[in-house]
């Protein structure tokens, strides 16, 4: 029953380009990227779903008073299908990152260039490349005139980029009534190529940054002070070396199968030779196994970080950029997974491979509120780089993967 709109999908590569070039030139920029908010894209996306004869659309409007209009808005668009009491969910998100050096751009990062079956431009895959086939698929199906198995909710958040507050966290935590039991959750957000990935669990994350204080003095005698540069130096080796040690579980559900433990950005210290450095800054980018706690890990450090500072005479203070426990992961036979395998087998003949990742969608949040949500899309994997590229022919796919999902 669902072929006639698998066929009118089939022909609407043209609508993904239109769509695609006028959402590219509206920015969605969030006030955490020095944006003005989504709600300019946001009055296009209900005017064009209006413009398709959606009745059902509401506005969720997450007060923000950075933006001029004072919110952040989140919409939703719901069709009614013969189950009444049960809806699938495509959530996308509306807002982009910044394109950054425009130099590295080839050409303008919000007038969408087409190049054979690739567009060009920021956010053609993060996340239009979610956007776009959620919106075909709603055209289509209206315009074909089938009433689906259940119904349709098409959820375009807000806030993505920068933590997701005011964004999904918003809408489950003041509108979770609009969320069932018997839901399908889908996020197409991120995925492989080849269309195999679904995401269905993500690890536990913590961002540490380590303050070593030592004390400063001249170099010529370094005697006088003390060097925190090198009791920072022999910390991010010890944490290096035995954080692996003391958490060594592995799960082959995730890719990496264990938990990683990265020292990654690191402060300018003194700006000049000659001083020995009295404060020394690093962090660490941890991603935990659902089976530790991040605040196990933390203690794990601090510990570790007492025998530097006993060692070589400094004290170490710890600031916590970001800390996510791990959510609950979605089940690989959860009914969410299992339809999108069999659509992913239809039409992209590869057979799905779930896994858990590092962590960092809003999956997370519906997971946390005992909702079994995959993540998946296929995705050319350039989200937040220039010339940030997707393809037309999978957008295309990814529609009718959803549309299997919504028939059965
Ligand atoms: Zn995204």
């Amino acid at each position: 029953m669902s072929e006639t709109l698998i066929k009118r999908i089939h022909s609407m590569s043209d609508e993904v380009v239109d769509l695609q070039r006028k959402l590219v030139a509206i920015p969605a920029l969030g006030p955490d990227n020095d944006g003005d908010g989504e709600k300019e894209k946001a009055d296009f996306l209900i005017d064009y779903l209006k413009g398709l004869g959606v009745e059902d659309i509401r506005e969720i409007n997450a007060p923000d008073d950075r933006v001029s209009c004072g919110y952040r808005p989140n919409i939703m668009a719901f069709i009614p299908g013969e189950d009444a009491s049960r809806t699938f969910w495509i959530i996308s998100h509306t807002d982009i990152v910044p394109p950054g050096d425009p130099s590295l751009w080839d050409s303008d990062p919000y007038e969408l260039r087409v190049e054979g079956d690739s567009i060009i431009g920021r956010g053609v895959e993060d996340d239009h490349g979610g956007i776009v086939p959620s919106l075909i698929l709603t055209k289509a199906l209206l315009e074909s005139g089938l009433t689906p198995p259940m119904n349709l909710g098409i959820l375009l958040v807000a806030d993505e980029e920068t933590g997701s507050h005011k964004g999904l966290g918003y809408v489950v935590e003041e509108h979770d009534d609009l969320f069932g039991k018997n839901d399908l959750f889908l996020i197409p957000d991120f995925g492989t190529p080849d269309a195999a990935l679904v995401e269905v669990a993500e690890k536990g994350m913590l961002w540490l940054e380590a303050t070593v204080t030592g004390k400063q003095c001249h170099a010529s005698t370094p005697s006088e002070g003390v060097n925190a540069m090198v009791a920072a130096s022999a910390l991010v080796l010890l944490l290096n070396s035995e954080l692996p040690i003391k958490f060594p579980a592995t799960d082959d559900l995730f890719s990496p199968p264990t938990s990683t433990f990265s020292p990654t950005k690191r402060e300018a210290n003194v700006p000049n030779i000659n001083t020995i450095p009295g404060k020394d800054v690093f962090c660490m980018d941890c991603r935990i196994l659902p089976e530790y706690s991040v605040q196990e890990v933390k203690d794990a450090i601090a510990a570790l970080g007492k025998t530097i500072e006993d060692q070589y005479n400094v004290t170490i203070d710890y600031h916590e950029a970001q800390r996510e426990e791990a959510a609950p992961s979605t089940s690989m036979t959860s009914e969410i997974v299992t339809r999108l395998a069999a659509g992913i087998k239809e039409f992209y003949g590869v057979d799905a491979r779930p896994e858990g990742i590092g962590g960092g969608t809003v999956a997370a949040i519906l997971r946390r509120a005992g909702h079994e949500a995959a993540v998946w899309s296929t995705c050319v994997h350039n989200a937040h780089q220039p010339n940030e590229r997707s393809l037309i022919s999978t957008q295309v796919s990814d529609a009718k993967v959803m549309a299997r999902v919504l028939f059965g």
